[in-house]
């Protein structure tokens, strides 16, 4: 199955040259919150399109599962008001005739479609014969070979006008993040298919507002060729992913402090010194990434000795990390002065966490 002749984004002919903006809220809810949002949003030239959920695939039903139809009319006054593009998710024929009779500009393929070749497929089939870009989400689940047949089934149906977005893994563990960004798997798609253009969601990798500008500039200097950025005229009461999605001036704050970056020439190998740094940052990502969730982990300690009243400090498990943890580091070529000073700062730390969890309590009943 070939996915050769990808056209780039900026050859879809839809006039955007540099990187993809897309911004708009989760779910579209009410007319008055497409247009507002729309509105606001699009005083930030960047932004060229417009993205709303009108069909929300749910975790568990009882949550608001999108308006419906409905809310491609809005979309489309929306874009009459504004002239953004516009784009909406799709996850069956049906979702698909619809958004062809409505004329949205870009259609994407949900994570959670990705997933599943029959669903994908079903999309394909409603797609053949027809000329609109489509977006392609990676799937919940860290499989590269899904992502690859989504965009194979899409493109064999004939879509040239074909883009990735990287949004992320889900995951049981506890991490900062709602969904692993797991970069590697961008860059090895990136590597496979030079040809595919990627673009980021941070909002659902991230899942919080406060992780986003880190999200965000590490896919523009990874060379992602845009965004997908949730935002809603009033995040707080937001239907769906309230914690995530972004003001209209939170966007364009966020978008100030990025920095775009042009893709260097080549160099040969002459910036090494530049390659070893950005292994460093890697790293360094990783390790705050680890340190994160080792806290969140302390902290369900901290509320199971709470519930339990056991107290915070134990010097026998104390010892036991300490002595086995600087032989580990010490067979790992660390200083054996420095793992111990790491272990302290780690400790004192999940220790003033651990107190604040207790005290919150204290606090309450006191306050009772
Ligand atoms: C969305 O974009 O709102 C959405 C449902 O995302 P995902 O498919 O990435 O979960
Ligand atoms: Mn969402």
């Amino acid at each position: 199955m070939s996915l050769e002749n990808i056209k780039r984004i900026k050859d879809w002919g839809l006039g955007i040259d540099g990187h993809m903006i897309v911004s708009g809220p989760c779910s579209a809810e009410t007319e008055e919150q497409v247009l507002s949002t729309a509105r606001d949003v699009a005083k930030d030239k960047r932004v060229n399109v417009l993205r709303a959920g009108i069909w929300k695939p749910r975790t568990r039903p009882g949550s608001f599962e999108g308006i419906g139809e409905i809310g491609l009319e809005w979309l489309n006054k929306a874009k009459a008001e504004t002239g953004l593009l516009i784009a909406t998710e799709v996850a069956n024929a049906a979702h698909v005739e619809a958004c062809l009779k409505a004329g949205v500009d870009i259609l994407w393929v949900g994570a959670r479609t990705t997933v599943n070749p029959f669903s994908v497929q079903e999309v394909a089939d409603a797609l053949k014969g027809v000329d609109v870009p489509v977006l392609v989400k990676n799937p919940i689940n860290p499989d590269l070979g899904l992502w690859q047949g989504g965009l194979e089934r899409i493109a064999s149906a004939g879509i040239t006008r074909l883009a990735a977005i990287h949004r992320g893994f889900s995951t049981y563990e506890k991490t900062p993040f709602r969904n692993l960004p797991k970069w590697d798997m961008a860059i090895e798609m990136m590597r496979k298919f030079p040809q595919i253009d990627i673009i980021n969601d941070p909002s659902h990798i991230a899942g919080n507002r406060e992780l986003l500008p880190y999200v965000c500039q590490k896919a523009i200097d990874l060379n992602m060729e845009g965004l997908m950025i949730e935002s809603h005229i009033s995040p707080s009461v937001a239907w769906s992913d309230a914690a995530q999605q972004v003001t209209p001036n939170g966007l364009t704050e966020l978008l100030d402090s990025l920095t775009f970056r042009q893709e260097s020439v080549e160099t040969g190998d002459t910036n090494k010194l530049d390659s070893l740094r950005k292994e460093i940052d890697e790293l360094d990502d990783d390790i705050f990434q680890k340190i994160a969730s080792r806290m969140n982990i302390s902290d369900e300690i901290g509320k199971y000795k709470r519930d339990n009243s056991v107290t915070i400090l134990q010097v026998d498990r104390w010892e036991e990390i300490v002595n086995k943890r600087i032989s580990l580091g010490v067979a790992m070529g660390l200083d054996d002065n420095f793992v111990k000073n790491y272990l302290k700062l780690i400790h004192k730390e999940s220790i003033r966490r651990q107190n604040l969890i207790m005290n919150e309590v204290e606090a309450e009943l006191a306050g009772k």
